[in-house]
């Protein structure tokens, strides 16, 4: 039923873990998927993995926090295909050092990522969308935006300005056909959740309702709903797709 057929996506933080997933979703759904990451080298692998996965996508590794080089790219990329139908504004880090141990240089990082950057894609792509009477732009955000976290506070901190730039752009671009989402993952299993041991997988498991970490599908599929006109009516929404974990 939901089909990306003539759809232009960019995705940020496409090459590995969530974000490699949401490509591969909507390659799998008829889109014509273009990944950012933020090396060549790392572009270069996913796209090679992609290759042997039968799945063609296209790569950049701009520097997300230099404006005039996005506004380039996004160029290149609406001159090479004509248009930029959804943006997926995924790269993200993350932290978990105490307040004392954090820098000013180190909370300024995660905001520069999780958040300016997410406003240069967005700004450079919405010219683009506007003369196509219409897009979606989707942001990841995370539990962490609803509940806050008891450590690496510029994390939680990003993702409520994730929310908030969702539910402000939503409600300014909503005139021009645009709609702009979020998806708040819970715990996922990315390398970084994988990589843990046994011992603190299985208490992590019992603190979520639903019984079990969730898979990188679980949150590319909420992306495919919301990118989709199945969700034409929807926006300024952060979905929660968390197992009903509350931490
Ligand atoms: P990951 O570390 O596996 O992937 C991060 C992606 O971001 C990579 O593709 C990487 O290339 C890109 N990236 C990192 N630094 C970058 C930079 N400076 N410039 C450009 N790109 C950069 O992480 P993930 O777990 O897949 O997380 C993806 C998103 O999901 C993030 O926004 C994260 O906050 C969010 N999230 C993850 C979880 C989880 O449990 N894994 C939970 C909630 C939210």
């Amino acid at each position: 039923m939901i089909d990306l057929k003539n759809k232009v996506a960019i995705i940020t933080g496409g090459t590995r873990g969530i974000g490699l997933e949401i490509v591969r979703t909507f390659y799998e759904n008829n889109a014509k998927v273009i990944l950012f990451g933020s090396r060549k080298e790392t572009v270069e692998k996913a796209i090679e993995t992609l290759k042997k996965e039968g799945k063609d996508v296209d790569g950049y590794y701009p520097n997300l926090n230099n404006y005039e080089e996005i506004e380039k790219v996004i160029k290149e990329i609406n001159d090479k295909y004509g248009h930029i139908d959804i943006l997926v504004n995924n790269a993200g880090i993350s932290a978990n050092s105490k307040i004392e141990d954090t820098t000013s240089a180190d909370f300024t990082k995660i905001m520069d990522l999780n958040v300016n950057a997410m406003f240069n894609t967005s700004k450079a792509v919405v010219p683009y969308m506007k003369k196509n009477n219409g897009g979606v732009i989707l942001n990841t955000s995370s539990m962490v935006s609803i509940y806050g976290q008891p450590s690496g506070v510029g994390y939680p901190a990003s993702k409520f300005a994730v929310n908030g730039l969702t539910k402000s752009l939503a409600r300014e671009l909503a005139p021009f056909n645009i709609r702009v989402n979020a998806v708040a993952p819970g715990i996922i299993k990315t390398d970084m959740v994988s990589s843990l041991p046994k011992e603190v997988i299985e208490p992590l498991i019992k603190t979520i309702p639903i019984g079990r970490i969730g898979e990188p599908k679980d949150i590319a599929n909420a992306f495919l709903f919301l990118a989709s006109d199945m969700a034409s009516y929807i926006t300024g929404v952060v979905l929660q797709v968390d197992g009903a974990a509350r931490n």
